[in-house]
């Protein structure tokens, strides 16, 4: 299944289950990962306990010696993340048992399969969903969904990758890590893979209106919409067939995850025989993560599954190396035209892959993303020298660098937005790109910078998830994980080479870019027909089935249908889960060290955790009194400020320079509504950056450069920014349309929520792209600077930093030099007024088989004693109106319900074929929960507060700490309080709810689409979106 991970770190949030999104693993293809009600960050304090190591003898696990059923093989320090390794052995079956001992409240688990597709079925994903179908020992449909109401897991989900299958877990509740693990072993290895469950989760032939024997037969499935809907969007579509055609004659040559036209070949008996094989102890790898006792865990694995299982050779499951071609290859596909996207002429896209080595050839592969991002990253960079600054496209295609994660690596560049008369140039662009490289190599500084800058973010990312996505595939095809994390190593290993051969990086390029033939060109343009194309094609394969198909068999059809509806409605018993119990989730974060302080007349906010040796720095400046048109200019103004360096140094050395020092200055608008009153908003503008604490004062002396001396004089280098920003802008829309939909809905309920949708949701697109057209260059430019002088002051300014205790004293003064050379001016004001509006609907077109719908209603404010009820409520719809019915009946591939900070109650769905239909449900809540379908009881009750819990109590970033409070004036004692009457919900609270905020339609909501037009909903006209904004 494919997720999203690239999410926008503090605003949006992962939501319930699965949700598909971009796949955690740089560059991966498709994976599973849990999406549904957006979960918002809060405002906690985690207990985090600086990590340890402790060395060679006196470490408790010992090399040779037998633990539970394990024998121990390696023990080994990675002191780059704080960690000791420890591997083991499985006596019986060789399972490989991986653990990270580190002392992190965070525990985590994971068992995954090599699991090698052999067709484009999608057969290993079709089987990941079914093994989340109910098990032996929870013989439940769904487990994994209704676990998220009994568990407070920080982390829950399953994914696929192109040869892999993984089920991860976290929770910082030992009772629920414990139980968690319980689950998941018996669903990978006992699960039931009933044949109903194939029929919903992969494909079916069905009725449509399942009780009329007379309507028309049509294929559904939850993986075959999921599927459908993914390779709509180019951006997943192009980078599968760079993967299916640089790596063709093995498994990378079909489209694991599944592609809908193949999909009805498969069978249920294919799929459990695969089972049978693939998901085999000696096929299997385990991972664990923490500091909870592993010997139980060891003594849980062995006894209740490993032991029953005997050994076996599993080299079946092996992906040979690619055979390296003699010459270069190319492939042309075709996409789909994009609403939003340029011109169509101008809507091509064209990437070239360059094989490079085995995967388990740890530092070769080290050196060569370092060589990708020399080639690639940022202003210094070759190819953005020579193909993103001429300004020819949309710039660098989403997954441009090196790709890491597969049997044989390699290099991918590409741009997005090309005009077919471009395409050549982009090809003699690149021979000649490498060429030149080969011969001048790299600037030293530049090289500096790129070690430097990816030294930071290996270091600063070293969270378990982070760490188990860095190893997952390379584990899986037998590489030595363990030196992979060694990154000290690897750098140190690096720069002596560089040291000793300062041909080192241009002898590199020789041999994998410039004498490679293993190459390959794709391009791909945009066809206007394609959805009636593949529509056609579909219809042509159900004439093929329906042909072949029996009389009996058309009854068997119209049985199953009715079979599998009954099935879908029965009642369960799900107390055969385990299920924690109140006392286990009494105890709420502790507050977190910090202290407040007003320097300079700025309000600040020092929290002081153990960090690792990172310091990280948070300024929020106030822009709620900018006008209106200054307002919608911020996001550009954002993204193009760091970007076109300072009176002092160009671009390029201020590149340079930010990146070996420092992570890059990144700024946000921030819309945020008060979590008090709901009465009001403010607009601000966020910068975010971070240093290892030894370069802190050079942070805040780049920081002091931009603010004071930015400069936006390049109009050339500014029309391609903007350029760039439009494209990457519109291209994100397929892959989270249901978080635009819900800003699309929102902005039809408030004023605050419409400035959202402007200045981040669809609308923001549709603006600029007119701005653009109505401006001359000139005349932004000079906006854009009045922008920067206006809001770049002390006194709009508040800021936060993240450091640890022993760094806070030493980095005050450097600080306060920081905030003194800042200008003064005049303070803007704080607030403005929340206005409602009149109920309406919105449909924005998109050129997708499937859709993206939300209603939103206005509810009330964080802080108001029934926002808790009503988050208690969205969870039970979620888990018992929304999903059994939007997904599991209708198909749609998510849905859920949410009420967020700001206040506004949310109803979505995800990749819905039935936007009508989906609308419908949501309108009917009221009745539904009259229906006496749903019982509101106590145990309904508290599974939801659980489900609330996670979210509320959802570990943080380093970074992150205090985020809450510090951004949306969340604070501590809000979250306290919160989390306090979250858990008092009772049952009564919940029917009130209901009563007040459902009974009667809500005087202000909005509804929304995003997708292609239905006859069977009306929408209001599109209006001028700004023309109806205050200032
Ligand atoms: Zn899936």
């Amino acid at each position: 299944m494919l997720r999203r991970l690239n999410y926008i770190k503090s605003v949006q949030q992962p939501m319930a289950r699965v949700l598909h999104i971009k796949s955690p693993l740089q560059n991966s293809t498709p994976v599973e990962h849990i999406v549904s009600s957006a979960k918002v960050k809060t405002d906690i304090g985690i207990d985090r306990d600086i990590p340890y190591i402790i060395y060679g003898q006196n470490y408790r696990y010992k090399e040779g010696h037998v633990y539970q059923g394990f024998r121990c093989e390696r023990v080994e320090s990675i002191p780059d993340y704080g960690l000791m390794s420890c591997t083991l052995r499985h006596l019986g079956t060789g399972t490989e048992f991986w653990y990270l001992d580190r002392n992190h409240i965070e525990n985590s688990f994971s068992i995954h399969f090599r699991t090698t597709p052999f067709n484009s079925t999608g057969l290993p994903h079709i089987l990941e969903h079914l093994t989340l179908a109910g098990s032996k020992k929870y013989p439940v449909r769904d487990p994994f969904f209704k676990m998220r109401n009994r568990s407070v897991a920080t982390f829950m989900n399953a994914m696929t990758g192109p040869d892999y299958t993984i089920y991860p877990v976290s929770s910082m509740n030992e009772v629920d890590f414990r139980n968690l693990q319980m689950i998941y072993m018996d669903a990978v290895f006992r699960p039931n893979l009933l044949y109903l469950d194939f029929l919903q989760e992969g494909w079916r032939l069905e009725h449509k209106d399942v009780h009329d024997r007379n309507s028309d037969i049509v294929f559904k499935g939850v993986v075959y919409n999921e599927m459908m809907g993914a390779y709509a969007d180019n951006n997943i579509l192009l980078k599968q067939k760079m993967l299916n055609n640089i790596l063709p004659s093995h498994a990378y040559g079909h489209m694991g995850a599944g592609n809908a036209l193949e999909m009805p070949k498969l069978t249920h008996e294919d799929l459990v025989n695969y089972h049978r094989q693939y998901y085999h102890p000696s096929n299997a790898r385990i991972f664990c993560y923490g500091s909870f006792d592993l010997e139980k865990t060891l003594e849980f694995v062995d006894k209740e599954y490993l032991s029953h299982y005997d050994r076996m050779d599993s080299s079946f499951s092996c992906i040979p190396s690619e055979k390296r071609w003699s010459e270069p290859r190319r492939v042309c596909i075709q996409g789909r035209p994009d609403t939003m996207g340029p011109s169509i002429d101008r809507q091509n896209q064209i990437a070239i892959g360059l094989l490079l080595c085995d995967i388990t050839d740890i530092q070769e592969n080290f050196e060569l993303k370092i060589l990708a991002e020399l080639l690639i990253r940022g202003p210094n960079s070759p190819f953005y020298k020579s193909m993103v600054e001429p300004n020819f496209s949309g710039g660098y295609i989403r997954w441009t660098g090196h790709v890491p994660n597969r049997k044989d690596t390699y290099f991918t560049v590409g741009l997005q937005h090309v005009s077919e008369d471009d395409l050549e140039l982009f090809e003699e662009l690149f021979d000649n790109t490498l060429h030149k490289a080969s011969i001048e190599g790299f600037d030293s500084q530049h090289i500096e910078s790129v070690l430097c800058n990816y030294e930071l973010t290996l270091k600063q990312q070293s969270e378990c998830r982070h760490l188990l996505y860095k190893s997952i595939v390379l584990w899986n095809h037998d590489g030595d994980v363990v030196s992979n994390l060694r990154i000290s190593e690897l750098f140190s290993k690096l720069r002596n080479k560089l040291k000793d051969n300062p041909n080192y990086f241009k002898q590199k390029i020789e041999k994998y870019y410039i004498n490679n033939p293993h190459k390959l060109i794709i391009t791909m343009r945009p066809n206007e027909c394609q959805e009636i194309e593949r529509q056609l094609s579909e219809s042509k394969l159900l004439l093929k089935k329906l042909k072949e198909t029996s009389d009996e068999e058309f009854e068997q059809i119209y049985e199953n249908g009715l079979k599998l509806e009954a099935f879908q409605k029965a009642p369960q018993d799900i107390e055969v889960l385990p299920c924690l119990s109140i006392n286990d989730v009494q105890k709420p974060f502790p507050r977190p060290k910090m202290n407040e302080l007003t320097l300079r007349s700025v309000p600040t906010l020092i929290s002081h955790e153990p960090l690792a040796g990172i310091t990280y720095l948070n300024c929020m400046f106030n822009t709620t009194g900018l006008s209106l048109n200054d307002s919608m200019l911020l996001p550009l103004f954002c993204s193009v400020v760091s970007e076109m360096g300072t009176s002092n140094h160009d671009y390029r050395q201020f590149d340079n320079l930010v990146r070996s020092k420092m992570a890059r200055i990144v700024f946000t608008p921030k819309v945020v509504e008060s979590v008090t009153d709901g009465k009001s908003y403010h607009l601000g503008l966020l910068m975010k950056t971070y240093a290892v604490d030894k370069n802190v004062d050079l942070m805040f002396r780049l920081c002091e450069e931009l603010l004071l001396n930015f400069r936006l004089d390049d109009t050339d280098r500014l029309k391609m920014l903007i350029k760039n920003y439009i494209s990457k802008f519109s291209l994100n829309v397929r892959s989270n349309g249901h978080l635009y939909a819900m800003m699309g809905s929102s902005a039809l309920v408030t004023n605050a929520g419409r400035l959202k949708s402007l200045l981040t949701g669809v609308d923001h697109v549709d603006y600029m792209k007119k701005y653009v057209k109505e401006n001359s260059i000139e005349a932004i430019r000079d906006s854009l600077k009045s922008i920067g002088s206006k809001v770049f002051s002390r006194n709009n300014l508040r800021v936060a930093i993240n450091t640890s205790e022993k760094t806070v004293s030493s980095i005050l003064g450097n600080y306060e030099r920081f905030l003194t050379h800042l200008p003064t001016q005049h303070q803007m004001i704080n607030t403005k007024e929340i206005f409602l509006q009149e109920p309406s609907f919105r449909h924005y077109n998109l050129d997708m088989p499937l859709n993206f719908c939300s209603k939103t209603i206005f509810a009330v404010p964080y802080v108001h004693e029934d926002h808790a009820a009503l988050r208690v409520l969205a969870k039970i719809l979620t888990a018992k109106y929304l999903l059994p019915v939007v997904r599991e009946q209708n198909g749609a591939y998510g849905a859920g319900a949410k009420i967020g900070f700001d206040g506004l109650f949310n109803f979505f769905s995800y990749r819905d074929p039935h936007s009508a239909k989906t609308i419908e449900v949501f309108d009917k809540t009221y009745e539904w929960l009259q229906t006496g379908n749903c019982k509101i009881d106590q145990q309904a009750v508290f599974e939801a507060k659980l489900a609330v819990l996670q979210l509320v109590d959802w570990p943080i970033a380093p970074g992150e700490i205090n985020s809450d409070s510090f951004v949306l004036g969340a604070t501590y004692d809000i979250y306290f309080n919160y989390r306090a009457r979250v858990l008092a919900v009772t049952v009564n609270e919940v029917l009130n709810v209901i009563e007040k905020y459902f009974k009667n339609e809500s005087k202000h909501f909005g509804k929304c689409v995003i997708g292609r037009k239905s006859v069977e909903i009306e929408v209001d006209d599109e209006s001028d979106e700004t023309s109806e904004m205050s200032n």
